[in-house]
């Protein structure tokens, strides 16, 4: 079968401590410490076979994530941007959809011919994190894209334990085309949805929220506010491109944060109430916080998603003075999130197809990823 393979040369920097584990799993906790000279190619592969409790989809569509694009840039040095878990070579892509075509033998949940979409994070149920329900965060994790084959690729295998059906997005699409298309965004669209309801507390219907950044996760995002009740969605964005598609998504309230004040932007646009609800999407941390910070509604809470190189200086005084909380969110695993997501498309409330601005064949997903690096798209989809 086709797959696309990201290889790399295992060199870790002096400066960094390889741990026990490291060593005997070849998994960098930290791939921007350790892998150089990333490189993509579609190459050639073996079907996988599913182990017992595995099942194999034979992918249909599959999105190029950020995450996937830093994997693949370098520093000066080789080494490639991706700051978290690595084992490489490996097959990427995470956000698939896709038909279950064969299952393993002690696998029960699916049966050939379901449409399935799956989580990233595989996890193993025994250990300290998992025991206490942190699944997100167990200590045996497995990353699918990541540290075990993904599903740029023909076919991938997946414990069934983390995959989910999507055949109820008939409900909301007419064709098997548009219900996998849809199904591919499912993971994107969990991640803020993980921060906003799993992570924070006390998001109400009717919240103004404020997004800051509009790429696909801060897109996703803004839909599923959206759906989920919002007063009122108002994002800065500086890319002219994402914001057209932000526009073209229905939302009104869409500015580029570098032409006009955003603090004042807020002020006007919530009647001097500021946000119920901030949701970081975009990293540039040192320019966002601070116009959070000044656009604090009582009780906001500032959602925190984007994996931010630097650390903006914090006003404590002001999530003080405001009762104002801010949440960590990672991942998306657990906490009732894909199955809810599922729901919401299935109901109609939640269409990414939009979003969905630029489609590569498989043999071509290099161009995909060249595409993606624009930073133009709503989501790049490989097909496959
Ligand atoms: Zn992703
Ligand atoms: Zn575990």
């Amino acid at each position: 079968m086709q797959a696309l393979v990201l290889n790399g040369e295992w060199d870790p920097s002096d400066s960094y401590d390889v741990s026990e584990r490291e060593r005997r799993t070849g998994t960098a906790m930290d791939g921007s410490s350790v892998w150089k000279h990333p490189e993509l190619r579609v190459e050639e592969q073996d079907r996988p076979e599913p182990d017992e409790d595995e099942v194999l989809v034979r992918v249909r569509y599959v999105g190029v994530c950020g995450s996937d694009l830093s994997m693949t840039a370098a520093d000066g040095d080789g080494y490639m941007h991706y700051s978290a878990y690595a084992n490489l070579p490996n097959v990427v892509g995470h956000e698939f959809s896709g038909e279950v075509v064969e299952t393993g033998t002690d696998a029960r949940l699916f049966e050939a011919g379901d449409l399935v979409t799956g989580e990233v994070t595989d996890y193993c149920c025994r250990c300290r994190m998992c025991r206490q329900g942190f699944h997100g965060h167990c200590e045996n994790f497995e990353q699918v894209g990541f540290t075990v084959p993904g599903a740029m690729a023909e076919y991938v295998a997946v414990p069934e334990k983390i995959l989910w059906d999507v055949s109820s997005l008939s409900r909301a699409y007419d064709t098997t085309e548009e219900v996998l298309r849809a199904a591919a965004t499912v993971e994107p669209s969990t991640i803020c949805y993980y921060g906003m309801y799993g992570r924070a507390e006390g998001v109400v219907p009717g919240d103004y929220y404020v997004f800051h950044g509009a790429g696909p996760i801060g897109l996703t995002g803004m839909n599923v506010a959206r759906a989920a009740g919002a007063g009122m969605v108002v994002a800065f964005e500086p890319s002219d491109e994402r914001r057209a598609i932000a526009r073209d998504l229905g939302f009104e309230h869409v500015y580029d944060p570098l032409d006009r004040d955003p603090v004042e932007t807020v002020r006007d646009a919530t009647g001097g109430e500021g946000a119920d609800v901030h949701v970081e999407t975009s990293g540039a941390v040192e320019a966002t916080y601070p116009v959070i910070e000044d656009t604090l509604a009582e009780r906001s809470n500032v959602v925190h998603i984007s994996n931010a190189g630097s650390n903006p200086s914090i006003a404590l005084r002001k999530y003080q003075g405001n009762a104002a909380q801010i949440y960590g969110s990672e991942g998306h695993t657990g906490q009732q999130v894909f199955p809810r997501v599922v729901r919401l498309m299935a109901a109609g409330r939640l269409d990414n197809l939009p979003l969905i601005t630029s489609t590569f064949d498989l043999s071509d997903a290099e161009a995909a990823f060249d595409r993606a690096r624009e930073r133009v798209d709503g989501k790049v989809l490989v097909e496959v």
